[in-house]
């Protein structure tokens, strides 16, 4: 059998409908934003495969501290036992993070950070005797992984409908965007008055899956303000927006008001290995600090910590830190926002939102916004057919590229798109 045809005997791939899809493209190698494929033709990585790949693929730096801490430890329990890696991690993200942060909790990934944050604010609460703090507010459209307790928290949607009647109760409010801002913070006003909310979980500024929806800061900082008033803890999930995809280094960086807990991924390891970090105030530690066993925060995974992960984060935290990587990511701030100001008429253009590295252009097409509008097959395949990865949310088209992105590479992907939109809209008058 050929590998592909393994693949379609052996492999069931991730929010893909077997059925229905190409068969997917065999990948040999990728070096910087270009992935190699098995029939000789490349693609620029502009979504940084599912949004971790930060500093380029195959990047010599942090395959070089993998391989050296491979030789050395590759993985060692993390209940009873620990290892440098981690500790240098944790070491730096305390430093990099705003100063109240105190204590670094490790898990797999996105979802697991996510699950780590909402126990740990739900174990707070029921570790004082405080047991009528159990609800939980999160945004209207969020989306937070797909695991169990993520899925709560997440925005119910045809992803989730099979498991409905198996998910706890969250209260969805809409993102504090210009328009919705009264709304949401009256809801917020309304739920924290009843003092049973335990929990405020978001994704600051940017709401990725649900098409890169894009609020203030000023206004998510009123909400946050309400939660500070009333003790509510407030979680952020930068599984997506960590690591200076937002321009800075962390979203929460633009809040005057600052969460209690922060969910952290993706980028982290510069997209080799999976790893995921809940980060919280000494405040929340000291609830589990205890002489009662019972206290104890029971959550742990196989691979918690992970030294070669570690490692990875080491090396890529150490590049993103780095002044050439700052200059870049500023850099890609600029490009999109000219760009973005240049599509800003075009006629298919409806809306166009940026921050930082990230950049979306919401198409007008006949069938509205939504993730199963059929715009996204015709764009996909035009986007791959020329060369470029972009994987749209539906109607909305984004870029998040790798930061290492050179300026062919980029002007490429922004000429791509030009391109496709005459075509989309033709497509679109045909549906
Ligand atoms: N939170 C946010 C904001 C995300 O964007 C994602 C993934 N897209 C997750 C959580 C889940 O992360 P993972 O896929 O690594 O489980």
């Amino acid at each position: 059998m050929t590998l592909a045809e393994k693949d379609r005997a052996y492999v069931w791939h991730p929010f893909t409908q077997m059925k229905l899809a190409d068969p997917p493209i065999l990948i040999e190698k990728a070096k910087g934003c270009t992935l190699y494929a098995a029939d000789g033709k490349t693609y620029i990585d502009a979504i940084s495969s599912w949004w971790v790949n930060i500093h380029g693929h195959a990047n010599d730096e942090i395959g070089t501290r993998i391989a050296q801490q491979a030789k050395v430890l590759e993985h060692v329990i993390f209940a009873g036992f620990t290892h440098e890696p981690a500790i240098t991690l944790a070491e730096k993200l305390i430093q990099i993070l705003p100063p109240h942060f105190s204590k670094v909790f490790f898990s797999d990934d996105g979802s697991t950070a996510v699950e780590v944050g909402v126990k740990m604010a739900l174990q707070y609460w029921h570790n004082q005797g405080q047991t009528k703090r159990t609800k939980i507010i999160a945004f209207e459209n969020a989306y937070h992984g797909d695991t169990f307790g993520a899925m709560a928290a997440g925005a119910r949607s045809a992803f989730t409908q099979p498991f409905h009647s198996h998910l706890f109760e969250v209260h969805h409010i809409p993102a504090p965007t210009v328009d919705a801002f009264e709304e949401s913070i009256a809801l917020f006003k309304n739920l924290a008055a009843s003092r049973e909310v335990a929990a405020f979980i978001f994704e600051p500024l940017i709401q990725g899956s649900s098409g890169m929806l894009m609020h203030e800061p000023r206004q998510l900082d009123k909400l946050l303000a309400v939660a500070k008033e009333n003790d509510i803890l407030c979680i952020a999930d930068e599984v997506m927006t960590g690591f200076g995809r937002t321009g800075k280094n962390f979203a929460i960086n633009y809040l005057q008001n600052q969460p209690d807990i922060i969910c952290l991924s993706k980028g982290i390891t510069g997209g080799f290995l999976p790893l995921g970090v809940t980060v919280s105030t000494q405040k929340i530690f000291d609830a589990f600090y205890a002489d009662d066993v019972t206290k104890t925060l029971f959550h742990g995974h196989s691979y918690t910590a992970n030294p070669l992960a570690c490692a990875a984060a080491n090396a890529s935290i150490e590049l993103l830190l780095d002044k050439a990587c700052q200059q870049q990511i500023k850099w890609i701030t600029n490009s999109h926002q000219l760009y973005a100001g240049r599509m800003s008429t075009h006629p298919f253009v409806k809306n166009f939102r940026c921050r930082g590295t990230i950049l979306a252009l919401e198409l007008n097409t006949q069938q509205g916004t939504s993730y199963f509008n059929s715009i996204r097959k015709d764009a996909y395949d035009f986007y791959l057919k020329n060369g470029v990865l972009l994987r749209p949310l539906g109607n909305v088209i984004y870029i998040m590229p790798p930061y290492c992105i050179t300026k062919e590479e980029l002007e490429k992907v922004y000429e791509v798109i030009t391109q496709s939109l005459g075509y989309l809209q033709q497509k679109s008058k045909e549906k």
